[in-house]
Order: structure tokens, then sequence, then C-alpha cells
């Protein structure tokens, strides 16, 4: 899998951003890969790289139900001509929803576990009886995120975007986010918008961040005040938020991470959160395999692709 020389930056033009004097433009990381989209292209490529240099013909990793991790995973193995298999936390229910169904079609063992068994995903234990199980592997945090990702998601932004003096991201895990602080240049400023509820985040990005050996160089920050409730849950003004950016600028976001980190930065810009003449470039982590299953589960109707 090659990550394309450009990835495509597209301008946004509205009477709000006249308004305050401030640009802002979106970098399409959704549009990187017809499968692997978004964040996720970047976490696997050196992990990918890993597996083959080290002769393994299998990935197996962890997911919820809905995970663009899983989904990503078993594409890239397919594409890769690997083995995929996904420990998938919750119980097997038919049919299986979206995301499930297509990491299944491509290939990967879906293998479901309860929610018990899921928390010692790390636990050296757990991974040696999937060995018993599998087979060898290649093991792949959930979330895809460890030093390797961290390496990769550091080629998102490059000489190319020294023109920006801002970065807005959406956090998950937040390797995403790392890699972005690793490669900003000191005069641009990074800003985190964690999807997770809790003020937990703050403490795992300076872990994270600590145990990378590159200092950033830029100012970063997390913001934790537009989760809408948490992972996963969702607000009727996250919604509205949604339809209109696509109503405005034929973008489709999912309600999971790139919408609230859009509708964060579009709040903070109202209120006058960034200096007039600032240069924001919104990353879109992609993640829009998760709107259809998010339509069957909610019957909220929301953009797709
Ligand atoms: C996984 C994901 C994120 C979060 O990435 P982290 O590196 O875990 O912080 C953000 N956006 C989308 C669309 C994702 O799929």
């Amino acid at each position: 899998m090659l990550i394309p020389s450009t990835i495509p930056i597209q301008s946004l033009n509205h009477p709000l951003l006249a308004s305050k004097n401030i640009e802002l433009a979106i970098m399409r990381l959704d549009l990187v890969h017809p499968g692997v989209s978004g964040n996720k292209f970047f976490k696997l490529k050196y992990n990918l790289e890993k597996a083959r240099k080290e002769g393994k013909d299998t990935l197996l990793t962890f997911g919820g139900a809905f995970s663009n991790h899983i989904f990503a995973t078993a594409e890239a193995a397919k594409a890769e001509g690997l083995r995929s298999i996904g420990i998938i936390r919750g119980e097997r229910t038919e049919p299986l929803n979206p995301t499930l169904s297509h990491a299944e079609s491509l290939g990967m063992k879906l293998h479901f576990v309860d929610r018990e068994t899921y928390r010692m995903k790390a636990e050296a234990s757990f991974i040696n009886q999937l060995k018993d199980l599998f087979g060898d592997f290649y093991l792949i945090p959930e979330g895809g995120t460890n030093k390797l990702a961290i390496r990769g998601t550091q080629e998102i932004i490059g000489e190319n975007e020294s023109q920006f003096s801002h970065f807005v991201v959406s956090i998950g895990i937040g390797g995403t986010f790392a890699g972005l602080a690793a490669s900003i240049s000191p005069n641009q400023k990074l800003i985190g918008f964690s999807s997770l509820k809790g003020e937990f985040i703050h403490s795992e990005i300076e872990k994270l961040l600590s145990d990378q050996p590159m200092l950033s160089e830029g100012r970063y920050e997390v913001n934790s005040e537009y989760h809408f409730g948490g992972y996963g849950k969702y607000k009727q003004d996250l919604i509205e938020f949604i339809r209109e950016f696509y109503q405005n600028f034929g973008i489709v976001l999912d309600p999971i991470y790139t919408g609230k980190m859009a509708f964060g930065t579009w709040d903070l810009i109202k209120k006058d959160f960034f200096e007039p003449e600032s240069k924001i470039l919104m990353i879109h982590t992609g993640g829009l395999q998760g709107n259809v299953g998010f339509i069957e589960r909610t019957g909220i109707k929301l953009p797709c692709l």
C-alpha cells in the first residue's frame, strides 16, 4: 500500500470564516485509500513493513463491533496478501453489522470475546492463549497505536503544510495526535479534540509523547470539552452540525471522531479562540465506514459515502 505523494487539501469558504478573518482548510485523509481510510493507513504502514520483515503471514488485532481499525486492518491485510484475525468485543449477532460483515468478506477471521476477556487484550497470558489458538501472528494493539504507528502518523504533515498556523485533529487513543505533535514547527500549534469523556486523556497524551524519542517543537493542547457524552455518544446538535457541514461543503463527517473535531473547531472559531489571520488545517481522519452502521443502530439519518 502506497501513501499518495500529495493528499488533497480543500479550502472552506463560509461567512463566519470571512467575518473572523480566519482561513480554514481540511486535509482529506478520508480519501487516501479506498478501504484503509484516514489515519489508520498511516498507523498501519510501518507495522505492515515490520510484519513482512519478520516473515509473519497473519495480523491479529482487537476492536469493538464498529471499529474503523478492524475495518482498516482487514483491508490492509487483504491488500498485502496477509491473513487477519479480529478479536471483537461482545457477542456475535447475526446478521453482522456492516463493519464486521465487510471485514469478514475480506477474509478476516472474527473471534468474539466477552467484555471481561477483552479487557485482558494487552496481557501476555491472553496473547499466548491466542497464539495457542491461532498460531503465530503479528500483533497490532487495539486502535493500532504503538511506536511504529506514531512513526507513520508523523508523515501526515510536512513541508507542504508550513503555511498553516494551527492544526486540529480528533483524538481516540492519541497515536495520531502524538505523531502530529512531533512533526509541527515551533511557530505552529496543534489542538486535539478528545472523542472520549474524561480528563484521563491529558495524562495519556503526556505518556505517549514522553515514550517517544522525539520531542515536540510546536505547541499543543488537548481539548476534552466536545465529547458529547463520551465515545460513541452523540447529541442532536452534533447531528445537525454534521448535516449542515455536508450541505455547506459537500464533505461527510462521522459522529464518532471527525464530527466532534469539526464541531469543536467551528465553535472555537465562533468564540474567538483563534486570533484573526489564523490559518487552520483540520485533519479529516476518515472513519466514514462507520456511518452506515450508525444509521442502522440509531435510525438517525446522516450523510453517507
Ligand atoms: C481511530 C480514529 C481516530 C483516533 O485516532 P487515535 O490515533 O486513536 O487518536 C480519529 N478519527 C478516526 C476517523 C479514527 O478512525
